[in-house]
């Protein structure tokens, strides 16, 4: 199957083309003719598999064939973060270059005068937190009289976020008669119920389990002692120096760890995590992206959902807490059509949950066998810090001994 045999506005089928997108994938190929038809469709596939594309793409077309009919926002996508709102919004910029549909990002943390004049000028397309929409909405910026597509994107994280009621509360704002879409990584009761509050007869599409990992990814653990795991992982960077890491810490607070680790050894890297400023967040999430940085760590939280294309290796610096976390981390690598891998760090304690891990997945995590010497060479820059370390202080004490005699003389010399 190729993009060019979908009755889709030609213009969009460029832009597919000029992206590299060579065909489909699962789930959009199992969505984009539904969702063409006017459908209500309901999808579960795991992160990475494309879901962005599976509903932007028929959403433009659907736009741009109803265009004239009337005015107003004719599709509105909620996302959970700002991050994920801006990340979509680039992704149907990017389907509808050459069109004249109008998309809007509308989210938080930012001033809204922007947000309300590119509203004002017409939105066909909005991509919206919830927050910041409810904002615009009771501001009268914000028209849903004529929406006829409602996506929810990442539905599993935005009930995790909490937004159950604000998705609620929208929906009583919504035309009833609209197409509804509904997007998830995973799904569990609660997503279940949520979803068949808002579809009509959906066409329901699950790509596969949520506790498989991509074939495309090799993944394996390494059984490494918690205070030697450092070493291991600047050993490993050293090894792949022009690597792009992706690494998972259990906290903030560790987060901050292991950068100052690697802060020592001169290996540059960033954290990304929750309590930093927005804009801050921004910025180093695009470094990323665009590959000046070659180094981030992360927790789970942080980085859910946003898409961070090439990530070489993902790195369990801590095991997660379930299999569900763990394919949802290990799936940073080796998206789309790339080859990726992921390594696990597992300390003696982490053993009880690695077995639960293991247990909850569907694909076996091979185990990494370190033979002794590799293992003891790299503790070796354990050593070789240390010596450092030691001679840095050494140093540092003649220097002080010698200004001290120096400071000495002179008060004498004062004398
Ligand atoms: P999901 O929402 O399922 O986690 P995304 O929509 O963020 O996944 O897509 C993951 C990555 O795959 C993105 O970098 C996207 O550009 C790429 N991608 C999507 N569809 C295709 C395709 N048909 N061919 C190649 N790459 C694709
Ligand atoms: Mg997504």
């Amino acid at each position: 199957m190729k993009f060019s045999r979908y009755n889709i506005d030609p213009i969009i089928k460029d832009n597919i083309e000029a992206q590299g997108f060579k065909k489909p994938t699962d789930i959009q190929f199992k969505s984009i003719p539904h969702i063409l038809n006017g459908e209500d469709v309901l999808a579960i596939a795991q992160t990475g598999t494309g879901k962005t594309a599976a509903f932007a793409i028929p959403i433009l077309h659907l736009v741009i064939a109803n265009r004239k009919r009337t005015k107003g926002t004719k599709a509105l996508i909620l996302a959970p973060t700002h991050e994920l709102a801006l990340q979509t919004t680039k992704a149907f910029l990017t389907f509808a270059q050459g069109t004249a549909v109008r998309v809007v990002c509308v989210y938080g943390g930012v001033s809204q005068d922007e947000q309300i004049a590119q509203l004002q000028a017409g939105a066909d397309v909005i991509i919206a937190t919830p927050g910041r929409m409810f904002d615009l909405i009771s501001q009268g910026a914000i028209n849903l009289n004529e929406l006829e597509i409602l996506v929810l994107d990442e539905a599993d994280h935005m009930l995790d976020l909490g937004f159950i009621k604000d998705i609620n509360d929208l929906i009583k704002k919504l035309p009833s008669k609209r197409q509804t879409l509904f997007f998830s990584a995973t799904i569990d009761r609660e997503i279940k119920k949520l979803a068949y509050s808002m579809v009509n007869r959906p066409i329901r599409i699950q790509i596969s389990p949520s506790n498989t990992v991509a074939k495309n990814v090799s993944h394996g653990v390494a059984f490494i002692e918690m205070d030697h795991k450092r070493f291991f992982l600047e050993s490993f960077i050293k090894k792949y120096p022009a690597a792009k890491l992706l690494i998972f810490v259990r906290t903030k607070v560790r987060a901050e760890r292991v950068k100052n680790a690697l802060d020592r050894v001169e290996i540059e890297s960033a954290t990304l995590h929750g309590d930093m400023e927005q804009n801050e967040r921004e910025d180093i999430s695009n470094q990323f992206r665009e590959g000046t940085l070659k180094i981030l760590i992360t927790t789970d939280l942080s980085a859910r959902g946003v898409d961070i294309p090439n990530v070489d290796f993902v790195v369990n610096y801590d095991l997660p807490e379930s299999s569900e976390i763990y394919v949802h981390r290990v799936g940073r690598t080796g998206r789309a059509a790339h080859k990726g891998t992921a390594i696990s760090f597992c300390s003696p304690e982490e053993r009880e949950l690695l077995d639960y891990i293991q247990e909850n997945l569907a694909t076996k995590i091979e185990t990494l066998s370190i033979d002794n010497d590799t293992y003891l060479e790299t503790l070796n820059l354990e050593l070789e810090a240390k010596n450092d370390w030691k001679s840095l202080i050494k140093a540092n004490e003649v220097a002080l001994a010698q200004k001290r005699k120096g400071k000495f003389k002179n008060q004498r010399k004062n004398k």
